[in-house]
C-alpha cells in the first residue's frame, strides 16, 4: 500500500496555517471558536445553516450575519477545505465533478439526472485498498482515506453546481435528491469517518438527506454492516456480490478470501431483517466470467426474499483491464432467469459514457497527464 501522500506540496515554513473549515469543526468548536470573537452562541447555527443548509461558499453571501462580521470571518474560518477542479458534461445530462482536497489529492463525484430525481455519487477515500480485478479505483491502491468534511463537501460542491448551471440557464435540475456512497473508495474500511459523514448528512440542521435517500455500496464487509445496523444508521444497502460461487468471486474480487459468498449474503440478509431498508446485489456483467444461465440461477437463490433485490452492471470498459461487456444475449438470458425465479432485477444503464464514467476513471486520467511522484504512466 503506498504512502498516504498527496501531490500538493507543503506551505512554506513560516506560514500562517489555514483558518479551520466550518465543516470541519463540531457544533461545540464552531461556537467556542465565534464565542472567542465576541459572537453570541446562535452564530454558530447560523454560520453551520449557511454552509450545510444553503451550501455558501462565502461568507460575503450570509446576508443574515451582520456586515462587519462577514468581513472578519474569513481570517479565523473558512466554509471548506476542498475546490472543485474539472467538471464533465456528458450528452445525457451526467456531471462529474474533479475536486481538490487540501494536500492535493483528488476525488470524483458525480450526478446523475433521471426523470424527477438528481442523484450524487460520492468518494469515500482516494483510490481504494480493495482491488477488484475490474475496477479503475484500486488500480493505483488507497492512497488515504477521506475525512469526513471531505466527504459531505463533495454534497456541497455538486449543490452549488447544479445551482449555478440552473442559474446560467442550463434548465437542469436544482436539488441533489438522492444521495449514494458508491464512488471512489470502500465506504466500510472507512468506517469511522463515513459515519460522522452520515450524521452530517442527515441531520435536519446540517445536509438534512433523509436515510431513505442515501445508499451505501460496500464490497461486503460484514463487521462494518452489522455495525451500520446495530448503530442506526438506516440506509439503503447495495453489496457488491458480482459472482454467485466463491470460485467465480475470488477471481475478480480478492477480499472473498476474507468475506465468502455465503458470509456476505447471510450479513445482507441480516441488514435488510433489521433495517428493512432495501439491500440491493450489485454485479458487474463480464462476459465469460460470471454471465451463465447457471450462474444466474445460482444469484437468484440468494436473492431471494423480502427487501432483497440485484442490479445488473453491464461492464464499463476500462483502458488496461481485460474483460468485456456480456453480449445483448447473454445479458437477455440472465436477466429471464433471475424474473423466472421472482428476483426484482434492474439493469443498470450507463450513464456518461462519453465522460469516464466508470469508477475512478476521471481522477485516474488527470493523474496520468500530470507527471510526477506518484503518476502511473
Ligand atoms: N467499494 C464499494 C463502492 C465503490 S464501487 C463497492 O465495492 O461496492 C461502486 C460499484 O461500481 C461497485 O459495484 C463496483 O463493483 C462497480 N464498478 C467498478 N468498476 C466498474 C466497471 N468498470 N464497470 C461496471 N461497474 C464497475
Amino acid at each position: 500500500m503506498p504512502a498516504a501522500k498527496g501531490p500538493g506540496s507543503p506551505p512554506p515554513a513560516g506560514a500562517p496555517a489555514a483558518p479551520p473549515a466550518v465543516t470541519a469543526l463540531s457544533p461545540a468548536a464552531l461556537a467556542a471558536l465565534l464565542g472567542g470573537l465576541g459572537e453570541p452562541p446562535f452564530r454558530a447555527r447560523q454560520v453551520r445553516r449557511a454552509v450545510f443548509r444553503r451550501s455558501a461558499a462565502t461568507f460575503a453571501e450570509m446576508t443574515d450575519l451582520p456586515g462587519p462580521l462577514r468581513e472578519r470571518l474569513p481570517s479565523s474560518l473558512r466554509t471548506v477545505t476542498s475546490s472543485e477542479e474539472a467538471v464533465q458534461r456528458s450528452r445525457d445530462g451526467t456531471v462529474k465533478l474533479l475536486l481538490r482536497m487540501e494536500d492535493g489529492s483528488r476525488v470524483e463525484a458525480v450526478l446523475i439526472p433521471e426523470g424527477g430525481r438528481t442523484t450524487l455519487c460520492v468518494s469515500t477515500e482516494v483510490g481504494c485498498p480493495v482491488r477488484c480485478a475490474f475496477c479503475a479505483s484500486g488500480l493505483e491502491g488507497l492512497l488515504r482515506p477521506l475525512r469526513a468534511h471531505e466527504i459531505v463537501e463533495q454534497v456541497l460542491h455538486a449543490r452549488r453546481r447544479l445551482a449555478a448551471d440552473a442559474d446560467a440557464g442550463g434548465g437542469g435540475p436544482r436539488e441533489v435528491t438522492n444521495l449514494v456512497l458508491m464512488g471512489m473508495g470502500e465506504p466500510l474500511l472507512n468506517y469511522d469517518a463515513v459515519a460522522e459523514a452520515l450524521r452530517a448528512l442527515r441531520d435536519p440542521e446540517g445536509v438534512g438527506l433523509g436515510a431513505r435517500r442515501i445508499t451505501l455500496s460496500t464490497v461486503g464487509i460484514v463487521e462494518g454492516m452489522d455495525r451500520l445496523a446495530a448503530e442506526g444508521h438506516p440506509i439503503n444497502l447495495a453489496v457488491s456480490l458480482h459472482a454467485p460461487d466463491d470460485a467465480t468471486r475470488s477471481r475478480i474480487v480478492p477480499l472473498n478470501a476474507r468475506y465468502g459468498v455465503v458470509r456476505v449474503v447471510e450479513a445482507s440478509r441480516r441488514y435488510a431483517r433489521a433495517t428493512r431498508r432495501d439491500v440491493t446485489f450489485e454485479y458487474v456483467l463480464l462476459a465469460g466470467v460470471n454471465d451463465s444461465p447457471a450462474q444466474a440461477e445460482l444469484l437468484a437463490g440468494h436473492a431471494a426474499g423480502a427487501h432483497l433485490n440485484v442490479n445488473l452492471i453491464p461492464f464499463n470498459r476500462v483502458e488496461g483491464i481485460p474483460f468485456e461487456p456480456p453480449s445483448a444475449d447473454s445479458l437477455d438470458r440472465f436477466v429471464a432467469v433471475l424474473r423466472k425465479r421472482g428476483v426484482v432485477v434492474h439493469v443498470r444503464r450507463r450513464r456518461g459514457e462519453d465522460i469516464d464514467a466508470a469508477c475512478g476513471q476521471l481522477r485516474l486520467k488527470a493523474e496520468r497527464r500530470r507527471p510526477g511522484p506518484g503518476a502511473g504512466a
